[in-house]
Parts: structure tokens; C-alpha cells; sequence
């Protein structure tokens, strides 16, 4: 049998369609620019991994989740620096009239159209990414506010907040999931870059002089992260910032880089961020952000180690890393089986539901199964078609385990369990479904 590999992200934008993981936004009006919606199974599939990433930050004793507000005081951004860096510069050509990011269409120290290849081209003008939009009903320059461009300053300027509600002591971190907003001049490759995006970020608060420690053990941590997942670990790689490509809150960062099918691209990035942020909000608030060391009567201002990482960007990955095409020969023919190898515990459904038969007493045995099974989690059941194509629909949706209700079960009080991956068939007794199907999928 011969296995292939995702090299073609279309393949993967049209498998999502057919199956429910992903549809472009607002398509009956012909689609809305790098703009997706979750369907059925990719919501759950989201769900999972955000899931998956909250475990991994807020099971430990030293980090604490918040969830604050997309609008923020407009001053933020002023002392974050966004209002007057984050921008990228923009270059019209000429030629094509294609609009591009000049830094990122360099050949040879000269800005080149990525379309028609012309050098003849505008001057790049800086061009801010930030949404703007308006708060309550009069539409002036007072009433601005921005759709957050990051998530990381809702930790930020809670950090008083958290630690005097907490009483966590130093060294401890935030951790935040939530919706982004980045008016990319060109966004696109599926889920991959979009103007409207999840994130999930930690920020962590360290004493300064422990930062270069806490960045190894973060970067470490974060790679062991996605062994958890089953990430195949050679398209994965560490990527150093040098000094032209570090931000300007940084003193250090490394990006964790995935080989998606369009190559190798940031995945996640790991930053020393020192104390930039906590004191530009000092200074611009006027607050004191300091930490209070009480067993060494020691006052300081934290550095942040944070780590980064898209949400959309890693359901990206994953699914490029799950998919896989089982070939083989049958009678001169090709049989193509496309298999969706998530970890179970990532899987959007767990168990496949299928009744050999629409009939009574099938239907009615496989419906209770569903039901049961149902409350501890996701399943599906699935009636319409032949058993084979069933098994193929469910394995395209990487559900790890399918359950065929037979003529037999009503018999034996048993059920037939097939494994997504070996295909192997096993028969289960119905009182030993549950405490079988657990183990196998919290991993
Ligand atoms: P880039 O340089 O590619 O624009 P960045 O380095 O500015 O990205 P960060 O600000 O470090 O990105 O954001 C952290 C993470 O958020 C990224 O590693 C990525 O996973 C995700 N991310 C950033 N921008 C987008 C976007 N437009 N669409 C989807 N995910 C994004």
C-alpha cells in the first residue's frame, strides 16, 4: 500500500467543504475575502484543540486563564505601540495593479510584483493594520476604538488585576483565548493568514534576570506540546529571530515552524517580551503595574516570556499533518482511501454510530448506543448508504473508532468495533463499550 502525504492544500480546502470542517464566509453572496466559518465538525475540532491548549496552560499551578473584552481602551494601543508601529509597508504596482507587502517580495534587495513580476511599483507607504471602528452612536475621531490586534494587552493590563485576586506570586502566567483582528494587505492560503482569527496566548510573568531561563524552559514546554498531538516532529523546527526580524517589544524570539504544504511557515512564536509592556502602561496610565516580592521585600516591574500561537493556524496544521491517502490496487483500479489520522483526543467525532440496517430492531439498538455514548461524547450516527462508503465518510473525518449495530447484536448483546487506522474489527460485549472506548480516547 502506498501512502501520500497532503501536498496540495486545495485538496484539503475541498475536503473541508464536502465535509464540514471549513466553508468560506457568506459564500451564497460569492464569499468574503480570507474570511472562513467553522462548519459542524471543524467547530469541534476547534473546540478540541483550544481545549487541548487551556489543559496544557491552566492545569498547572502557576497559570490562570482570562477572558477580556475585543474592545479596548484606545490609549492601550497607543502604549503598546500599535497605533503608531503596527503596520506593514504597501506597494501598488504599476503594471498590474496588484497590491502587495513590499517586505515580503524581495529578490535580490529589489520590491518585485509577486503577480507580473514589475519593479515598477509605488513607494511602500506604511499601511496600519489595525481595525478601526466606532464606540456608541456619533461617528468622530473621539469615539475610535480598534478591534484588538492581539490578545496579549487584555493580559497585560488585568496583570494588577489577576494578581491581586490570585494571590499568585512570581513566577506565574495569564493565559487567554480569543478572536484577533489584522487588516492583512494579502491574507489567504485557506485558514492559514485571515483578517479575523483566534488566538491563544500566555504571557508569563518572570523576575527580571530569570527571563533567559524561563524562555528556554517555555520553548521547551511548547515543542513537548505538540508531541502531545502526534505531530509528525520533522516538520516541526525552531526558527531564531535575528535583530532585523525582532519586534520591537522583544529582546528575544523564536518561532516554532511547521512544513505546511505551501512550506515552511510560522506556527507559533516564543517571546521575551522584557518589561516593555507593563511599563508603557505605567507610563501611560499613570497606575503602578509593580510586583510586590514579599519574602525578599523586593519591588519590581516583571518581564513577560509569551508564547503565541494562531488557533486557526494550528487546526491548519493539524489537519495537514492528519491527512493521509491510503492507495491501493484493486483489479488494475486505484482505491483511494483518505483517512483523517487525528490524536483521539483532537478527533471532532469519537465514535461512528452505523446500523447494518434502517430496520427495526437495528435502529431503534444503534439509536440507544448513540445516546448513551453521547453523554460523555461527541458521536455521530449515520444510517444512509452502504456500510463501506460509511466507514470512508467517517475516516475522512478521522473519527477514531466505528460501531456497526448487526443482525447478531440484539442476540449477543454485542457490537462490532472497527479501528480507523488498522481498519482491524473487533466484537465488544454492550456493557464493556464504555470502559473499552475510554482509555483509547483521552490520547
Ligand atoms: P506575521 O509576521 O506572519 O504577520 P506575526 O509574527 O506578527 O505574524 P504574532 O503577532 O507573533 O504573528 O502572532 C502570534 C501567532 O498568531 C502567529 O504565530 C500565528 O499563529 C497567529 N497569527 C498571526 N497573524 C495571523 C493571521 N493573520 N491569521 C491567522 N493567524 C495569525
Amino acid at each position: 500500500m502506498e501512502v501520500r502525504k497532503l501536498n496540495d492544500l486545495q485538496k484539503l480546502v475541498a475536503l473541508s467543504k464536502q465535509r464540514g470542517f471549513v466553508f468560506q464566509s457568506s459564500e451564497v453572496y460569492g464569499g468574503l475575502n480570507s474570511c472562513w466559518d467553522y462548519g459542524p465538525i471543524g467547530s469541534q475540532l476547534k473546540l478540541n484543540v483550544k481545549l487541548a491548549w487551556w489543559k496544557a496552560m491552566t492545569s498547572r499551578n502557576d497559570i490562570v486563564g482570562i477572558d477580556a473584552a475585543i474592545l479596548m481602551h484606545p490609549q492601550v494601543w497607543k502604549a503598546s505601540g500599535h497605533v503608531d508601529g503596527f503596520s506593514d509597508p504597501l506597494v501598488d504596482c504599476l503594471d498590474c495593479q496588484n497590491r502587495f507587502r513590499a517586505d515580503t517580495n524581495m529578490v535580490d534587495g529589489e520590491i518585485v510584483c509577486p503577480k507580473c513580476e514589475s519593479k515598477n511599483l509605488t513607494e511602500p507607504r506604511n499601511f496600519n493594520l489595525m481595525f478601526e471602528t466606532y464606540m456608541g452612536p456619533v461617528k468622530e475621531d473621539a469615539s475610535v476604538v480598534y478591534l484588538r490586534p492581539e490578545t496579549a494587552q487584555g493580559i497585560f493590563v488585568n496583570f494588577g488585576n489577576v494578581q491581586a485576586s490570585t494571590r499568585k506570586k512570581i513566577p506565574f502566567g495569564i493565559a487567554q483565548i480569543g478572536k484577533s483582528f489584522r487588516n492583512e494587505i494579502t491574507p489567504g492560503n485557506f485558514i492559514f493568514r485571515t483578517r479575523e482569527f483566534e488566538q491563544m496566548e500566555m504571557q508569563y510573568f518572570v523576575k527580571p534576570g530569570t527571563d533567559d531561563e524561563w524562555f528556554e524552559t517555555w520553548k521547551k514546554t511548547r515543542w513537548d506540546f505538540y508531541k502531545t498531538l502526534g505531530i509528525n516532529q520533522d516538520k516541526l523546527r525552531f526558527h531564531a529571530h535575528g535583530d532585523g526580524e525582532l519586534a520591537h517589544y522583544a529582546k528575544a524570539a523564536f518561532d516554532i515552524e511547521y512544513e505546511f504544504p505551501i512550506g515552511w511557515q510560522e506556527l507559533e512564536g516564543v517571546h521575551n517580551r522584557t518589561d516593555f509592556d507593563l511599563s508603557q502602561h505605567q507610563k501611560f496610565s499613570g497606575k503602578k503595574l509593580e510586583y510586590f516580592d514579599e519574602a525578599n521585600k523586593e519591588k519590581y516591574l516583571p518581564y513577560v516570556v509569551e508564547t503565541a500561537v494562531g488557533c486557526d493556524r494550528m487546526c491548519l496544521m493539524i489537519m495537514s499533518d492528519a491527512y493521509r491517502e491510503e492507495v491501493t490496487s484493486k483489479d488494475g483500479k486505484e482505491d483511494v482511501r483518505v483517512v483523517m489520522g487525528f490524536a483521539p483526543h483532537i478527533a471532532p467525532v469519537k465514535v461512528g454510530i452505523l446500523p447494518l440496517s434502517k430496520k427495526e430492531p437495528l435502529k431503534s439498538l444503534a439509536l440507544k448506543i448513540r445516546d448513551d455514548l453521547a453523554q460523555n461524547w461527541n458521536v455521530e450516527y449515520d444510517e444512509a448508504g452502504s456500510i463501506g462508503k460509511r466507514y470512508r465518510r467517517q475516516d475522512e473525518i478521522g473519527t477514531p473508532f466505528c460501531i456497526t449495530v448487526d443482525f447478531e447484536t440484539s442476540e449477543d448483546n454485542a457490537v462490532t468495533i472497527r479501528h480507523r487506522d488498522s481498519m482491524e474489527q473487533e466484537r465488544v460485549s454492550l456493557d464493556k463499550l464504555k470502559e473499552f472506548l475510554a482509555p483509547k480516547l483521552l490520547a
